[in-house]
């Protein structure tokens, strides 16, 4: 299988991580992003939402908990494996004018 987020490897900055996800920075967004440790694009509503509570802290910390942030769901680049990105509103906004990187996360 070749899958960048089952391959991913401890490179960037490492919020956290557990038997359920794990959160760092993204290196391609330069943004905190959850991943699933389980490879699959359909994840039950309690893996997700502790995805997103993970993801939260991360982000809270990663922007001072004063920048506002929102959490982006939606999996482009890599459909097939559950991940989620806190992005700032600026990066949000900027994302509809632009089209997305080829191998972003
Ligand atoms: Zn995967
Ligand atoms: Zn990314």
């Amino acid at each position: 299988m070749n899958c960048p987020l089952c391959t991913a490897e401890h490179v960037t900055r490492w919020f956290s991580e557990d038997e359920i996800c794990w959160v760092a920075l993204c290196k391609t967004c330069s943004v905190p992003m959850v991943v699933a440790q389980k490879h699959g694009a359909d994840v039950p509503p309690a893996v997700r939402e502790h995805m997103i509570t993970c993801l939260r802290e991360a982000a809270d910390v990663y922007f001072g908990g004063v920048r506002p942030y929102e959490l982006d769901t939606e999996m482009r680049a890599i459909p097939g494996h559950t991940h989620f990105h806190a992005r700032p509103h600026s990066v949000v906004a900027q994302r509809h004018l632009m089209s997305p990187l080829p191998g972003t996360f």
